[in-house]
């Protein structure tokens, strides 16, 4: 007999053992059919041996094979296994995260009354009552487990099926694409253009190329201000691997931007590279995945899930605008794809380049600390000079007249670049906390009932709408405080679009944000229409800052920038002039220079004031300095626990139970030095109608946070619980 350990594709802590009378090591990496707690399910072999690890008259067999051959790698495998270990994801979570885009089979229990003749009492007598009213006399366990609500039922139905009451059957379906493949639209153009390195770039490029010569693990930060060129050296980095026979990996923050760095591999790689987000349709994941597995393509450009593409022989990861916080999983597995990056690289003995005009303190620090290479492009290409900034202070300069607080130098900045024939990118920022239906009478803000968030104005709907639920209104026209009329006036995007409509009337503008897109091939099209000038002024959201190259944008507006600011977080300044940074990068890139005008109600902000001067290296040393007196990353690993009910006193309630497993767990570990903030309610206090209570562990032993966290896991079950290893927010 054979016994193999499995990943259960399901939140089951633990790796499950099952036999089999003949598999070998060749079934490691492939997937199973097994039984588990009455149900079937499916998971991923990770072990096989001729020793079972706990007694063998408890263990079950295998039900059957669904691969002939391993679908993923022992490199790919080590990294789940990792992945699970340091996040505290359950090791089923994690590899059916890696395996997405390979159809999943689920199995449904069917119960059928099959004789109404025997006589029946109590519990049975329920189950047969509900059997008789379905369609067929059956339905399936899972509805009857919700509507019969009876301890037991599966010992209940075992015991009727004996008697011959009843049978039952379990009915497969593939979730996902069984055998269709679909090749997907990558929004990429053919472009066409020869590039000679500038010295900058060269000394960065020879130094990675060196790293990828040696077959071993190390990590660069690329850290080069915007337009210096820096996916110009990720492409001769990924040639130099390909042409030793290796892979590339190429993570990018943002599906929006996956159609301009497609285009610049493209280039070089033509069909040779595979594209992969979420945005992918099941058939076209399955697609690329299916390319990268056999070997038909050579580079992957993808966001964050793209770190676990099924290649083998990995010469080179890189991870763009390294510091965003969309490569950190929101939901379990809650992994950073950066770290993850490292982690894979030290695995297959790979180079890694975060790179990024303003990285992270963690990754800067690590640079400067000699952990990761420093390879600097100081400079934009071709010597174009950066943008000059102008910041606005609103208490004093706002064109109040317009209710919008746009103030006189943003328009008149606007005008004078489109007069000259230029672009314009405005950028307002919707995450956080703002006014954008506040009161103008008596400053009163409608929150979601659910969610004591802020609502959103829609216009279209002329609905109140809430951005983390489904809630919706329609707007009061007595404000509900002071019960003066209500304007509903505040800088939405929406709200922004109709002024400058009536500010430009002539001119094509383009808004983009999570409502007016409404899949991906609108991003690919927007992107296209702004390469293609046919867009005038692009207005949006985070996602507009990052990453984009069109030379034809001569000026920048940053509308609204302090609600980030205000953020209880302690990334929220690092964020701040990352955004800010970021979105100042987007103009100026071609021949004619660009201006920047950012508006505010906190000029002498030191983030702010620092983008202004371009001081970041006075920016990262005070981040860096601050961080260091709190004991904050990367002075020392942070562990955050959210724990939530609908009642907000039991959600305190359970949060001081999960303080006393923490506590416990200190003590009997007796460990030193944790530092404990909390319980307290979390900043978002409430989303979906759940109460949220934070609390935050530092320290600078993340070995003893990872027993706690453990520890907490276990020992909280049927709490709702979340432990959120790193957290890149904490609200
Ligand atoms: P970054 O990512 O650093 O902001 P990009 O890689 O997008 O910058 O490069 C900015 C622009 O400069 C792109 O259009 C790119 O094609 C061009 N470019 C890159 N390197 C050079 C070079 N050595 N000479 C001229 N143009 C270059
Ligand atoms: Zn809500």
């Amino acid at each position: 007999m054979r016994y193999v350990r499995t990943a259960v594709f399901s939140n089951v802590e633990n790796l499950l053992t099952y036999k089999t009378p003949d598999a070998g090591p060749e079934k490691i990496g492939c997937r199973v059919i097994v039984p588990l707690g009455g149900k079937t399910a499916t998971g991923l072999v990770l072990e096989v041996s001729d020793t079972a690890d706990i007694p063998v008259e408890k263990i079950k067999f295998v039900r059957s094979f669904l691969d002939e051959t391993p679908v993923i790698g022992p490199e790919l495998i080590k990294l789940g296994l990792w992945i699970s270990d340091y996040y505290l994801a359950a090791p089923g979570m994690v590899f059916s995260t890696m395996l997405a885009p390979l159809f999943k089979i689920t199995f449904k229990k069917i119960v059928r009354l099959i004789n109404e003749t025997i006589e029946l009492k109590g519990r049975q007598m329920d189950v047969a009552e509900y059997l008789k009213d379905k369609e067929h006399n059956e339905a399936p366990f899972s509805s009857m487990e919700k509507d019969l609500k009876i301890s037991g039922l599966h010992s209940v139905i075992a015991a009727m099926q004996k008697k011959g009451i009843l049978e039952i059957e379990e009915k497969e379906s593939f979730k996902g694409i069984k055998k269709k493949r679909v090749k997907p639209e990558t929004g990429a153009q053919d472009i066409a253009a020869e590039i000679t390195l500038n010295s900058f770039q060269q000394e960065a490029v020879d130094k990675i190329i060196n790293a990828v010569k040696n077959d071993k693990y190390s990590t660069f930060l690329l850290f080069g201000t915007t337009g210096s060129g820096k996916t110009e050296v990720y492409i001769r980095a990924a040639q130099y691997a390909v042409s030793r026979g290796k892979k590339a990996i190429i993570l990018v923050p943002e599906i929006f931007l996956t159609p301009q760095v497609t285009e610049r591999f493209k280039k070089v790689f033509q069909d040779r590279t595979a594209i992969y987000h979420s945005g992918l349709k099941p058939a076209e994941r399955v697609h690329e995945w299916e390319r990268m597995k056999s070997g038909e393509a050579d580079v992957v450009v993808g966001t964050r899930s793209a770190i676990f593409a099924p290649f083998d022989n990995l010469g080179l990861i890189v991870v763009d605008e390294e510091f965003d916080s969309s490569y950190k999983q929101e939901s379990e597995p809650r992994y950073s794809a950066r770290d993850c990056a490292v982690y894979r690289a030290t695995l297959s003995g790979a180079v890694v380049v975060l790179g990024s005009a303003t990285p992270s303190a963690e990754s800067y620090h690590n640079a400067l600390n000699g952990k990761y290479g420093m390879l600097v492009l100081p400079e934009r290409v071709s010597k174009r000079p950066m943008p000059e900034i102008e910041v606005v202070d609103l208490k004093i300069d706002a064109n109040k007249s317009n209710g919008l607080f746009l103030s006189n130098n943003l328009i008149k900045g606007m005008q004078d670049a489109l007069d000259a024939g230029g672009q314009v990118i405005l950028f307002i920022s919707r995450r956080g906390y703002s006014n954008y239906n506040f009161c103008m009478t008596c400053g009163k803000v409608e929150k979601c009932v659910n969610c004591d968030i802020p609502l959103v104005y829609h216009k279209a709907a002329n609905k109140l709408k809430c951005h983390y639920c489904d809630y919706e209104k329609p707007p009061a026209l007595i404000c509900p405080s002071c019960k003066k009329p209500i304007a509903y006036k505040g800088a939405g995007t929406q709200r922004v679009e109709d002024v400058i409509t009536q500010f430009f009337p002539d001119k094509r503008i383009k808004r983009v944000d999570m409502d007016s897109m409404s899949d991906r091939s609108e991003y690919f099209n927007v992107y296209n229409s702004i390469k293609d000038r046919e867009i005038d002024i692009l207005i949006g959201t985070q996602m507009i800052t990052k990453g984009f190259d069109f030379p034809e944008v001569t000026f920048v507006g940053v509308v609204s920038i302090d609600t980030v600011l205000n953020l209880p977080d302690f990334r929220s300044e690092e964020r701040v002039f990352e955004l800010l940074m970021q979105v100042a990068g987007r103009t100026g890139r071609g021949d004619k220079p660009g201006r920047v005008v950012i508006q505010t109600f906190n000029p002498q902000n030191p983030a702010i004031e620092m983008t202004r001067k371009y001081a970041t290296a006075e920016f990262y040393a005070e981040q860096l300095q601050i961080r260091k007196e709190l004991g904050y990353p990367p002075f020392g690993k942070m562990m955050q626990i959210i724990i939530q009910d609908e009642n907000g006193e039991k959600a305190f309630k359970d949060a001081e139970k999960v303080a006393e497993i923490i506590q416990k767990t200190i003590q009997k570990e007796a460990m030193k030095m944790i530092s404990i903030l909390g319980p307290a309610e979390a900043p978002l206090s409430r989303i979906r109608n759940r109460y949220r209570v934070s609390m935050i562990l530092k320290s600078k032993n993340a070995k003893s946070l990872n027993i706690i966290g453990r520890a907490v896991k276990q020992n909280a079950r049927g709490l709702d619980v979340a432990v959120i290893v790193d957290p890149v927010n904490t609200l």
